[in-house]
């Protein structure tokens, strides 16, 4: 399959093969005729499936075919959930518009309005927008959105963890009735399936599956290690691996900096991201860690979603998540082209049901092993790990929230986000388009090993 056969016009297919791409990844075999057919779509894909161009380069085929008016009107709105996922669609988006006449922007809030307002001002044709600063905006009259033909939900299961839901829904009251949805989301939840009920019509389902591709191993290791003792067990393991690239979850934003804080301490070098730094903190940590001047960076989910982290050998669970699909999306980042990646996660005992959740969610049994002088002073009677995987329910709830403060952290103590039931009702309603449901989405195997694409997930 090549671009060309896609139905891509002369200027698109340039850019793209200025961009390197040689061939069309699955989704947008997939999704970019589709689109072009102006067809809704419900698609399945998480970053690094190249879904970006699956939504941009039919969205940038189909304007181009009308000239653009004297006074230019926002004929695309694509939302996405964080400021860094906008900022990188809206690069992809001019650089797959290098030789169009197609003018783009991107708007996003915890910066100033003013050259946002500028822009909007002279004209553009595609806007790319986080749902805050775009109601924000609209509602001081700075966008017209009456005009829009395609409406891109990308990340839409994001979006809704983050409570973006009424914004997502008052966005569409302002759109013009006859128009394109394209939905994307890596995980589908009763939530998602409503949302997207409401909005597409007869939509096509899509799917970036990983098959008859190279696959590659993610082996998933578990220690058991008592909450005090991690950051010691961490430094010690990156220091005698030396481990180059590493990126380390935790579960909030606090952790995050005081052990970005240990580890620069212990000579490590290492930034912390998450939504209370900057956006020019999080961009400059971001570039210090391609350009491996970084040696480690600690995330927290949502300030490491949607961002364009190259595939790493290494992924850290410092904490595991309560909420088993991050666990998911955490070691899809490991990796690397022809070379296995390695998903460590340091589990206390108060975490056991995180991994119990996990494990039923991945339907698969995650062995723990201990490590000399960092064994855990489990107390008598104290309950061994669970051993999960294999369609069991887990035990108790699936999840115990433990947040405080801050968005991200609140995030984590809402109630699940499929009714209570925990994982195992996630497991049920969380069918993915396509008819792929379950959590096992790449194909995993048993012993801690779970299989993915190679290279960039495709
Ligand atoms: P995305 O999933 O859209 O975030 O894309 C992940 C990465 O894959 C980005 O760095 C894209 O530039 C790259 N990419 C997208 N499509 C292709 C393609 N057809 N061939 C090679 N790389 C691609």
């Amino acid at each position: 399959m090549t671009f060309e056969s896609l139905g891509l016009s002369a200027p698109i297919l340039k850019a793209v093969s200025e961009k390197g791409y040689t061939s069309p990844s699955p989704i947008q075999e997939k999704a970019i005729p589709v689109v072009l057919d102006r067809q809704d779509v419900l698609a399945s894909a998480q970053t690094g499936t190249g879904k970006t161009a699956g939504f941009t380069l039919p969205i940038l085929e189909l304007l181009s075919r009308t000239k653009p008016q004297a006074k230019r009107a926002i004929r695309a709105l694509i939302l996405t959930p964080t400021r860094e996922l906008a900022a990188q669609i809206q690069e992809n988006v001019k650089e797959y518009s290098t030789y169009l006449d197609i003018r783009s922007t991107v708007i996003f809030g915890g910066v100033n309005q003013n050259p946002q307002v500028r822009t909007l001002r002279q004209g553009v044709d595609i806007l790319i927008a986080t749902p805050g600063r775009l109601l924000d905006l609209q509602a001081q009259g700075h966008v017209n959105l009456n005009k829009v033909e395609v409406l891109v939900l990308d990340e839409a299961d994001r979006m809704l963890d983050m409570g973006f839901l009424r914004d997502i829904q008052k966005v569409i009251k302002v759109l013009p009735g006859y128009r394109q949805n394209l939905l994307f989301s890596a995980t589908f939840s009763k939530e998602i399936k409503e949302l997207a009920g409401g909005i597409l019509k007869d939509p096509v389902a899509v799917e970036a599956t990983p098959e008859n591709t190279t696959v590659e191993v993610i082996q998933q290791r578990v220690i058991l290690v008592d909450q005090q003792d991690k950051t010691k067990l961490i430094t010690q393991l990156i220091a005698d691996g030396n481990w180059r690239q590493v990126l380390i979850f935790t579960r909030t934003k606090h952790r995050a900096n005081r052990l970005s804080e240990k580890l620069e301490k212990s000579g490590i070098t290492s930034a912390a991201i998450h939504g209370n730094k900057s956006q020019g903190a999080r961009t400059n940590a971001l570039k210090g860690f391609k350009d491996g001047k970084i040696r480690v960076l600690v995330a927290t989910d949502i300030a490491a979603r949607g961002l364009d982290i190259p595939l790493l050998p290494h992924v850290v669970n410092f904490e595991l998540p309560n909420i088993p699909e991050d666990y998911v999306h955490r070691i899809g980042r490991t990796g690397r082209a022809g070379a296995s990646g390695e998903a460590l996660s340091l589990v206390d005992i108060d975490e056991y049901e995180f991994l119990d959740g996990i494990q039923f969610l991945i339907n698969e049994s995650l062995p723990s092993e201990k490590i000399e002088g960092f064994e855990p002073n489990n107390r008598p009677g104290d309950n061994p790990p669970p051993t999960g995987g294999g369609g069991r329910k887990p035990r108790g709830g699936g999840g115990r929230p433990k947040a405080q403060g801050g968005k991200e952290d609140r995030r984590h103590s809402k109630p699940k986000r499929s009714g209570g039931g925990g994982p195992s009702n996630r497991n049920k309603s969380g069918g993915r388009p396509g008819g792929n449901s379950g959590g096992n989405k790449s194909g995993a195997s048993s012993g801690g090993q779970r299989k993915k694409t190679s290279g960039k997930r495709w």
